[in-house]
């Protein structure tokens, strides 16, 4: 039965990570009427020491975000532009000697990303929501999904329920809304953990992302303001819990040690933290009124630092297709969801071959196709083109 007192509206999106408020303040500047709902309560952002989590986001990203005035209240004192990536394969101990180096002047640009705290973005995003003055329902989980004739209905563990044309599930990898429509997924586990931390460093990061891959094993290091890095190592679960047993200030010694003392002496300035990593992709990207987006429509591995970008995109692909929508369009009707399932799932797709690609190409046990790597990484270093391609196709 459907609560009679249900809360009215167009658009209710579950889930207030950096995807699902991103779509609140774009689908309510649009003239939507929308309604946030988390399980979790609205949190409070004291933005003093260094966040652990750390975005890379794509030109591409932040013009959107300046697009929907969220940039606008991101402290850009907290950003730091990264302006070349330098890519090393790391085969046994032994680093190549000649990295892959990627910089934005190849393909014209003035960055290839900028590197920012969850918190900067989150804070920013909610005094958007604020300003905007969208009803959010915060602190209370999700329980059930009813449908009427023409809406459907979110029903809370508190018993409120919300009823909208549209839902749009942005609520995490393990999403609710995903699992109650017994909408499957395809999983790989990489039986990886990744590690994040901060750290102080002794010399000059020269706004370079540095990256190492290895077998089944990446390791980035991603400049931040004040002389500061973030660090994101991803490895087997067996080795990262090792790590996880040391002291910060003996993991620091480990980093210095495995990036061969590239910038000097590091002093942690966060704790670690762990993620578990998993390719998770949604088999349908829609079901009867409903769109899945973020981390609820696709997990990747964070060693191409585009999960939350591509998330973004689905942000961008939905909102395009209802503003190009006329009046009387009912935007949950499945037939018109269809073009946004249509438009994301190469994106998502060729998003999945890269990263898993990546992972198998660097644990290849074939000496021909190591010897391949190893080359191709020096000779893309002496192809202009393809280097501004591949930049290209990172940043868009
Ligand atoms: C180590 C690491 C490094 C990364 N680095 C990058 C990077 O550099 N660049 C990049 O683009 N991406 C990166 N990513 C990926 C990025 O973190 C995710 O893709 C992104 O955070 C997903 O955001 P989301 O809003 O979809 O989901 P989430 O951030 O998971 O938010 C989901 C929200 O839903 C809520 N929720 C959950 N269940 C319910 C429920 N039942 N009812 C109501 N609410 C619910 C949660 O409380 C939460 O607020 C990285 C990931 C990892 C693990």
């Amino acid at each position: 039965m459907v609560n009679k007192t249900a809360i009215d509206c167009d658009v209710v999106v579950v889930g207030a990570g950096l995807v699902g408020l991103t779509a609140v303040v774009a689908l309510a500047q649009q003239g939507r009427r929308v309604v946030l709902v988390d399980a979790k309560p609205k949190p409070v952002y004291q933005m003093q020491d260094w966040d652990a989590r750390i975005y890379a986001l794509t030109p591409a990203t932040e013009s959107f975000l300046k697009t929907i005035g969220v940039w606008d209240a991101v402290d850009l004192s907290r950003i730091n532009p990264v302006h070349a990536m330098t890519l090393w394969h790391v085969d046994g101990d032994s680093s190549q000697q000649n990295p892959l180096n990627l910089l934005a002047e190849d393909a014209n640009i003035t960055q290839l990303a900028c590197i920012a705290e969850s918190s900067n973005l989150l804070q920013a995003l909610w005094q958007q929501i604020d300003a905007l003055a969208v009803p959010v329902v915060m602190g209370v989980p999700s329980h059930d999904l009813q449908y009427t004739d023409d809406k459907i209905v979110l029903v809370l563990d508190n018993h409120a329920s919300i009823a909208a044309r549209l839902l749009v599930a942005a609520d995490s990898a393990h999403s609710f809304v995903r699992q109650h429509l017994a909408i499957s997924t395809k999983v790989k586990d990489f039986n990886q953990l990744a590690l994040v931390a901060n750290y102080q460093i002794e010399k000059p990061h020269g706004n370079i992302a540095y990256q190492w891959f290895s077998s089944h094993e990446t390791l980035a290091l991603l400049p931040l303001p004040n002389q500061h890095v973030s660090m994101v190592w991803a490895l087997a679960r067996a080795d990262a819990e090792r790590l996880l047993m040391l002291k910060g200030a003996e993991l620091a010694l480990t980093l210095e040690k495995q990036i061969d003392y590239l910038l000097g002496s590091l002093k942690p300035v966060s704790q670690t933290f762990s993620f578990e990593l998993r390719q998770v992709t949604a088999r349908a990207l829609i079901a009867n009124r409903v769109v899945l987006i973020g981390d609820a429509a696709h997990q990747v591995h964070p060693m191409a630092g585009q999960g939350a970008n591509l998330g973004f995109r689905d942000v961008i692909g939905l909102v395009d297709l209802i503003a190009h929508t006329h009046a009387l369009q009912d935007i949950g009707d499945q037939a018109f969801l269809r073009g946004y399932e249509r438009a994301r799932k190469t994106d998502i797709a060729g998003m999945n071959v890269l990263t898993s690609g990546l992972d198998s190409l660097f644990a290849t046990d074939s000496p021909l196709l190591k010897r391949m790597t190893a080359v191709g990484m020096r000779q893309l270093s002496n192809l202009p083109r393809l280097k501004a391609f591949l930049i290209k196709q990172a940043t868009a």
